[in-house]
C-alpha cells in the first residue's frame, strides 16, 4: 500500500490531504530584523502560510532567531524556514531556530561518505528540535558525481532526489520536502513526473514544493510559472508551491493563489481529447494578469506535455473581446513557456533575496530593454555570485551582482569580466554579445 508522508512545518501541516501551502521568501537582509519582520507581516498578512529568508552565516541564525520571536510576539506564529547554502554547520545551527531548513545538497560535500555523515549529523538536529527538512535540488546546481552519471537534466534531479531520501530514510527520519526546481519549465515538469514515478514505485511519497526558478518579472515570469506548476498540479502532484519573480515579494502570493484556483477550476479540462494541429481555446476572465494566467493553466500543460503543436485562442476580460495584437502577444508568451516557439530572448533572473547588494528589478528592467532584439538568446539576471553561476544552468550569458556597485559578467558558465563598476555592466554585457557575434560572422562553422 502507498504511504504518503505528512510533514510539519511548524504548525502547517504538509501533505497530499490538505490545501496546497503557499509560500514565499523574503528579499530583505535577514540582519535587517525592522525590514525582515516587516516584510514577513506583509506577506502572511497576504495569505502565504510559511516565509523563508536567507540564512548564509551564523549571524544570520542569530537575527532569524531575533525575527522568529519579535513575530510571534506580535500574534505572527507563523513557520519560518532558513534557506541555506554551501555550510552544513549553518544548517545545523538554523535547524535550532528554524520551522524548517532548505538545504541544497549539491553544495554538501563533494565526497559521498562525507556528504552522508554530514547529512546525518544534520538530521539528529532536526530530530531533536522537530525542524522538517527542505532537500532543493536546483537544475544548475547538481554535483558533479551526478552529472557524469546521470546527466544534467530531469533524470539527474530526480537520481540525486531520490538517493538523498534514501539517505534520510537510512536515518530513520521523514520530515522531508523534495523540490526539484529550474527555469526551464520542461526540466522543471519532467523531474518533478519523474521523480513522483520513481517514489510512487517504491512505495512512499514525500511532499513535493514545486517552482520555476529565476522565472523574472511582469507578464511572462506569470505565464511561465503557470505553464510550469500547472502541468504538475493538473496531475494532483505538489503540496506546496512558491511562484518566484524578480518584483516584490508579495505579488508571489496572489499569482500563486491564481494558479492553483485556476488548476482546480479546470481540472476536467486536462482530460479531454485535443486536437494536436490547432486546438481552439476559449478563455474568459476579469482582469489582464487573470487572462494571462488562466490562459497558461489551461493552455500550457498540453502544450508543454506535446499533447498539442499549436492553438487558437478567443479570450474576453469581462466580457470584452481582447485585441488581436493581444491575443498574439499572449500566444506567443504561452507558447514561449512552454518552450514551442522563441519569439523574444529567454530571460533568467533570480527573484533577490539578502545576497542581493544591487536594485536588481530596475537593472533587469534595463538589461530586458536592451535586450530585447536578441532572439534565440538566453540572458540571465542574478542578485549573487554565491548561487548565481550555478543557478543560471541554460544561460548564454550572465549579468551578476558581485558586490556592492560591482558586477561579473558571464558567458555560459564562463567570468569573462569581474569587478566591472555596475554603471558600465550593461554595456559591457552588450560589447560581449555583439562581440562574440561578429566573431560567429568571422568565422562561420563550415
Ligand atoms: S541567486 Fe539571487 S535569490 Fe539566489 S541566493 Fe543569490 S541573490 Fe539570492
Amino acid at each position: 500500500m502507498m504511504k504518503y508522508i505528512q510533514v510539519k512545518v511548524g504548525d502547517v501541516v504538509i501533505s497530499n490531504n490538505s490545501d496546497i501551502v503557499i509560500q514565499s521568501m523574503c528579499n530583505t537582509n535577514t540582519l535587517d530584523i525592522e525590514l525582515s519582520v516587516a516584510q514577513c507581516k506583509a506577506l502572511f498578512d497576504k495569505g502565504a502560510k510559511i516565509v523563508r529568508l536567507t540564512t548564509q552565516g551564523l549571524k544570520e541564525v542569530e537575527a532569524l532567531k531575533e525575527i522568529k520571536n519579535r513575530l510571534s510576539s506580535d500574534g505572527y506564529g507563523f513557520p519560518l524556514v532558513a534557506d541555506v547554502h554551501f555550510s552544513y554547520n549553518v544548517a545545523i545551527e538554523a535547524a535550532k531556530v528554524a520551522d524548517k531548513v532548505r538545504i541544497n545538497p549539491g553544495n554538501f560535500a563533494k565526497e559521498h561518505n562525507i556528504a552522508k555523515e554530514q547529512f546525518a549529523k544534520l538530521i539528529q538536529v532536526c530530530k531533536e528540535y522537530g525542524t522538517a527538512l527542505r532537500i532543493g535540488i536546483n537544475h544548475g546546481s547538481l554535483g558533479e558525481r551526478i552529472i557524469e552519471k546521470y546527466g544534467n537534466g530531469p533524470q539527474g534531479m530526480k537520481e540525486a532526489a531520490m538517493e538523498w531520501i534514501c539517505m534520510a530514510k537510512e536515518n530513520d527520519f521523514d520530515q522531508i520536502i523534495i523540490s526539484l526546481k529550474a527555469s526551464n519549465t520542461y526540466v522543471m515538469a519532467q523531474a518533478n513526473i519523474m521523480l513522483y514515478e520513481a517514489m510512487k514505485n517504491d512505495g512512499i511519497i514525500f511532499p513535493l514544493h514545486l517552482g520555476i526558478t529565476e522565472a523574472g518579472n511582469g507578464i511572462e515570469a506569470r505565464i511561465k510559472s503557470a505553464v510550469g506548476l500547472s502541468t504538475i498540479l493538473s496531475k494532483g502532484i505538489g503540496e506546496t508551491i512558491r511562484v518566484s519573480l524578480t518584483e516584490n515579494p508579495i505579488y508571489e502570493i496572489d499569482v500563486a493563489k491564481k494558479i492553483i484556483d485556476f488548476c482546480l477550476l479546470h481540472k476536467d479540462s486536462y482530460s479531454i481529447n485535443y486536437n494536436k494541429i490547432n486546438h481552439h481555446f476559449r478563455v474568459d476572465a476579469s482582469s489582464f494578469e487573470d487572462l494571462a494566467i488562466k490562459s497558461a493553466v489551461i493552455i500550457g500543460p498540453p502544450l508543454l506535455e506535446r499533447f498539442i503543436d499549436d492553438f487558437t485562442v478567443d479570450a474576453t476580460i469581462d466580457g470584452v473581446e481582447v485585441s488581436c495584437e493581444e491575443v498574439v502577444e499572449l500566444k506567443n508568451n504561452i507558447m514561449q513557456a512552454a518552450r514551442r516557439k522563441f519569439t523574444k530572448p529567454e530571460y533568467i533572473a533570480c527573484p533577490g533575496c539578502g545576497r542581493t547588494l544591487f536594485n536588481l528589478e530596475s537593472v533587469f528592467n534595463e538589461v530586458k530593454r536592451r535586450t530585447s532584439h536578441l532572439v534565440g538568446y538566453n540572458i540571465a539576471v542574478m542578485g549573487c555570485i554565491v548561487n548565481g553561476p550555478g543557478e543560471m544552468a541554460d544561460a548564454d550569458y550572465g549579468y551578476i551582482g558581485e558586490g556592492k556597485n560591482r558586477v561579473s559578467i558571464y558567458r555560459g558558465t564562463e567570468p569573462v569580466y569581474r569587478s566591472v563598476p555596475e554603471d558600465k555592466a550593461i554595456d559591457m554585457l552588450l560589447e560581449l554579445i555583439q562581440s562574440d557575434e561578429r566573431n560567429k560572422d568571422d568565422h562561420p562553422q563550415s
